[in-house]
């Protein structure tokens, strides 16, 4: 006998990786070029010269044992220092190499905090839809906790406040957010972080309790418009961030991204050793060691990320002028419209007719949207255009 819950998420591929399969499918029958694929979030800018550059370096002038070996658990001191360093040079904070844990990307640190915070079965941590679907996993199957999903706030996808209140009670342990966010790519407005962060206070403090916040934000970076990069932790003092290099430094695929946790957190030296001990039980120790050395010399640096926002801006204008209503994304590399049908599944399944590929808002918790991951070639949004436009004619538009 198996563990029937792990084995049926096994089986149970994500909404979006069956799409993405979907494509590589039909890519064999009518050419790659004309599928388009706007399901997942895989960057398609290359990573920046600073890192093909240390790449180069690392593997011809070290030795492979100090290449490839182990690291120790919670990362190389230098690696967490570098860390450390830009962020206070961006954000004028004080973090030094032991407020950090290397994790193998996001979602290895999202694990991480929900493991580590759980301390019984009855704590609840809530999520904000639209979210990235694996926080549900990763809380009740992984940290085995409970998870309090909010509705989203369809008009402009910040906080929907008056649900939240109703949901906080003594069993909250944390709530988590991402900002920017994916699948909406709307950043959180300061008003919406002085009241979250003002809520959280107050109820900390009847409940006697902290109440955590994790702050997921591997888009950091990617903020369109001329805003500032959104950096939650100085403005609460229980925050842990969860951090990735996948979409800032183009590098989903070797994995690597870390934990913050300030020393401004409630019994900041137990938390950081739970994060570790969490790290130990999941088995996300000592971060790709290459990576780490790699991250070491290139903590302060970004992709060229501006064909995004060119990107961003083709897409909102074109679909919105067609009709199609949008909240207008600030960052990341999402775009979160309206469905054309209630039923989001099965626009999703009519856009496949004209080989666009998008996923239903129901995985994202948000049904009756649907999402555009637009980290693609600009000539590939162009193209699409007219396609989103024979779409929208069979709905009336
Ligand atoms: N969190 C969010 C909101 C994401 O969109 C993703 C990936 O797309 C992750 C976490 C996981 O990122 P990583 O590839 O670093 O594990």
């Amino acid at each position: 006998m198996l563990n029937q819950t792990v084995l049926a998420l096994g089986k149970k591929r994500s909404t979006i990786r069956e799409i993405f399969e979907f494509g590589n499918q039909r890519a064999k029958i009518v050419g790659r070029e004309n599928i388009f694929d706007f399901s997942i979030g895989n960057p398609n800018v290359p990573a920046p010269e600073s890192v093909q550059d240390a790449i180069r370096d690392i593997i011809t002038t070290k030795h492979p044992s100090a290449i490839h070996g182990y690291t120790s658990a919670q990362g190389t001191e230098d690696c967490r220092a570098a860390i450390a360093e830009s962020l206070n040079a961006r954000f004028g904070t004080d973090y030094s190499a032991k407020n950090l844990y290397m994790t193998l990307g996001a979602a290895a640190s999202i694990s991480i905090c929900f493991t580590a915070l759980t301390a019984a079965p009855q704590d609840e941590f809530i999520v904000f839809a639209p979210f990235f679907p694996e926080y549900q996993v990763f809380i009740e199957h992984g940290a085995g906790a409970k998870c309090v999903i909010i509705p989203a706030q369809v008009e402009d996808f910040q906080i929907n406040f008056a649900e939240f209140e109703k949901k906080l009670n003594p069993h909250t342990k944390g709530i988590i957010i991402n900002s920017p966010n994916n699948p909406s790519g709307v950043v959180y407005s300061d008003e919406t972080i002085n009241r979250l962060t003002a809520l959280l206070s107050a109820k900390s403090e009847e409940y006697g309790h902290p109440i955590y916040l994790i702050s997921d934000e591997p888009y950091r970076e990617i903020i369109y418009d001329g805003i500032t990069a959104p950096f939650i932790a100085p403005s609460y003092k229980n925050t842990l961030v969860c951090y990735s290099y996948s979409k800032s430094l183009s590098l989903p695929g070797e994995r690597i991204g870390y934990v913050l946790v300030p020393n401004t957190v409630d019994n900041f030296e137990d938390v950081y050793a739970a994060v570790c001990g969490a790290g130990r039980v999941l088995g996300y120790v000592c971060a790709p060691s290459l990576f780490q050395q790699v991250i070491t010399r290139c903590a302060a640096d970004v992709a060229d990320i501006s064909i995004y926002e060119k990107n961003r801006n083709i897409l909102f204008e074109g679909l919105t002028s067609m009709g199609y209503s949008c909240v207008k994304p600030e960052g990341a590399f999402y775009l979160f419209p309206k469905t054309l049908e209630e039923d989001d599944f099965a626009f999703c399944e009519r856009a496949k007719k004209y080989d666009l590929l998008l996923v239903p808002g129901s995985d994202f918790g948000a049904p009756g949207h649907f999402r555009i991951s637009y980290c693609v070639q600009t000539e590939t949004v162009q193209r699409a255009l007219p396609l989103f436009e024979k779409l929208a004619k069979e709905y009336g538009l």
